[in-house]
C-alpha cells in the first residue's frame, strides 16, 4: 500500500513533470505518498515507479501493458486501462490531490472529474483550462458567472498551478495582497530557440532544431509549443481563468534568460516578481505544499553570474500562434478548443516531418476561421469539437 501524508494521484507519472513530481515525494516521504499513478505507454518506468512508491491503483493506456502489470503485481494494485479508465481511476481512488501532468486535451476530463469530487488539482495540464476554463469555473463554483471580474475569487486553491509562470504569479499575489490588489500581470516567455531567427528562415526549421529549447527541458509537445509561442498564448488563457483576470490586464514579455518567471503589478504601482533558476521542481512542490514552502537543496540563483536580464516585446510576425491563441481566448466558448485540437495534430504532423514548422500556424488559423464559436458548452460538447477538429486535420494531412 502507498505511504502516509498527503495522498497524490499522479497522472502522467512517466513524463517530464511526472518524474519531477516523484522527486518531490522522494524528498518528503512522510509528507507525500503516491496513491495512484497513470502512464501512456512507458510500462518499464511505470513498473519501476510501482515498485518504489507502492500506489494502490495505476492506469496504463494499453490493455496488453495493463495485463503485464497485473501479472507482476496481482491483487496488490488495481489496474485501469483504455477508454474511460483515466476517469475511473480519478473517480475511484482514495487521494487528496490530483497532480495532472498529462499532455493535451486528454487531461481535461480527469481535471473536471477530480474537481467534481471536491478534490484539489495541482495542474500542469494547461490544456484543461485552455479548452474548458468556463466548465472548470462552473465546477469549482457553480454560482459564479463565467467571466468573473478581477475582484471575485480566483480558481485558487481548488486548482493550484504547476506552470512556472502561474506559480510565480501565485507567489507574487500571495505576498502582495491577492487578486483584488492586482492591476495587471506580466507572463514572461523565453522566446524559444528561434527568437533571433530571421522570419524567412522559419519555414525550413526542423523538428530537431525546434526540440532544442534554450532554457527549459520539457516533453516534446510543449517544447514545440514554446518554439511557436503557442505555449505563451495558452498560458495567457490559463492565467485569465486561474486568476479571474480580464485579458486586457495580462501582458506577455520576452525574457530570454528565464530567470524572472512572471510579474504582478499592484494598484499602488509596486511590481513583484518571482525569480529562480529554470527548474520545475519548485513550482511542482509549491503546488503540493501551498501555502507553505518546503526546502529544496541544490543549485541556487546567483544574479551576478547571470549578469544581465533582458526584457523585450514579442515579435508577432514571427510568432503568429501567440496572437491567434490570445484572440481565440478573447472570443471564448469553443474557439480555444479548436485552436488546441488543431495545434495538437499539427505538432504531431510536424514532429513526424509531414508538414513544415510554419504550417502549424496555418493549420490552426484555417481551423479557427472555418469554425463558428459557440458560447455555452459542456464537457461533452468540448470533447466532441476536439474530436471533430482532430479528425478533419488528420484527414487533410495524413
Ligand atoms: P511529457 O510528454 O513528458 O509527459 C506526458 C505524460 O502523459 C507521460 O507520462 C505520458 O505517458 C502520459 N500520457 C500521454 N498520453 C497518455 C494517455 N493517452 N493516457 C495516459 N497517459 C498519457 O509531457 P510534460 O511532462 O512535458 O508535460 C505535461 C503537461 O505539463 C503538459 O500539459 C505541459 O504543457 C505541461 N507543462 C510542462 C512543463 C515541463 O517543464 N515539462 C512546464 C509547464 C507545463 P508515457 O510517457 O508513458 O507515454
Ligand atoms: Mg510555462
Amino acid at each position: 500500500m502507498s505511504g502516509g501524508g498527503t495522498k497524490l494521484l499522479i497522472l502522467g507519472s512517466t513524463g517530464s513533470i511526472g518524474r519531477s513530481a516523484c522527486n518531490c515525494v522522494r524528498r518528503f516521504r512522510e509528507r507525500f505518498s503516491a496513491a495512484g499513478m497513470a502512464a501512456g505507454s512507458n510500462v518499464g518506468l511505470l513498473v519501476e515507479q510501482i515498485r518504489e512508491f507502492s500506489p494502490s491503483s495505476i492506469y496504463i493506456a494499453d490493455r496488453e501493458n495493463a495485463d503485464a502489470v497485473k501479472g507482476l503485481f496481482g491483487e496488490k494494485v488495481n489496474v485501469y486501462c483504455g477508454g474511460n479508465g483515466l476517469e475511473r481511476i480519478v473517480n475511484e481512488t482514495d487521494y487528496d490531490i490530483l497532480l495532472n501532468a498529462l499532455v493535451g486535451a486528454a487531461g481535461f476530463r480527469p481535471t473536471v472529474a477530480a474537481l467534481s469530487r471536491g478534490k484539489r488539482v495541482a495542474l500542469a495540464n494547461k490544456e484543461s483550462l485552455v479548452i474548458g476554463g468556463d466548465c472548470i469555473r462552473a465546477v469549482v463554483n457553480p454560482n459564479k458567472k463565467p467571466s468573473a471580474p478581477i475582484d471575485e475569487t480566483s480558481l485558487i486553491p481548488s486548482l493550484l498551478p504547476i506552470d512556472s509562470e502561474h506559480s510565480a504569479i501565485l507567489q507574487c499575489l500571495q505576498a502582495g495582497g491577492g487578486v483584488e490588489a492586482a492591476e495587471s500581470i506580466t507572463v514572461t516567455a523565453s522566446g524559444g530557440p528561434f527568437r533571433n531567427l530571421p522570419k524567412d528562415s522559419f519555414a525550413a526549421v526542423t523538428p530537431e532544431q525546434a526540440l532544442n529549447h534554450p532554457t527549459w527541458s520539457m516533453g516534446k509537445k510543449i517544447t514545440i509549443d514554446s518554439a511557436t509561442m503557442m505555449n505563451k498564448g495558452f498560458e495567457v488563457i490559463e492565467a485569465h481563468h486561474l486568476f479571474s483576470l480580464p485579458y486586457e490586464r495580462i501582458r506577455v514579455c520576452v525574457h530570454p534568460q528565464s530567470i524572472v518567471h512572471s510579474l504582478v503589478e499592484f494598484h499602488d504601482g509596486a511590481v513583484m516578481a518571482q525569480l529562480g533558476l529554470p527548474d520545475m521542481e519548485l513550482p511542482i512542490q509549491y503546488a503540493l505544499s501551498w501555502p507553505q514552502r518546503l526546502p529544496i537543496s541544490g543549485k541556487r540563483l546567483n544574479l551576478s553570474n547571470i549578469g544581465s536580464l533582458d526584457f523585450l516585446e514579442p515579435a508577432p510576425d514571427k510568432f503568429p500562434c501567440l496572437k491567434l491563441c490570445i484572440d481565440a481566448g478573447k472570443t471564448g466558448g469553443t474557439a480555444p478548443a479548436v485552436i488546441n485540437a488543431a495545434n495538437e495534430v499539427a505538432v504531431d504532423l510536424f514532429l513526424n516531418k509531414k508538414i513544415g514548422f510554419t504550417d502549424i500556424a496555418k493549420i490552426v488559423e484555417t481551423e479557427l476561421n472555418e469554425h463558428n464559436p459557440v458560447k455555452a458548452i459542456s464537457v461533452n460538447d468540448i470533447m466532441d469539437i476536439d474530436k471533430d477538429v482532430r479528425e478533419r486535420v488528420a484527414r487533410k494531412y495524413r
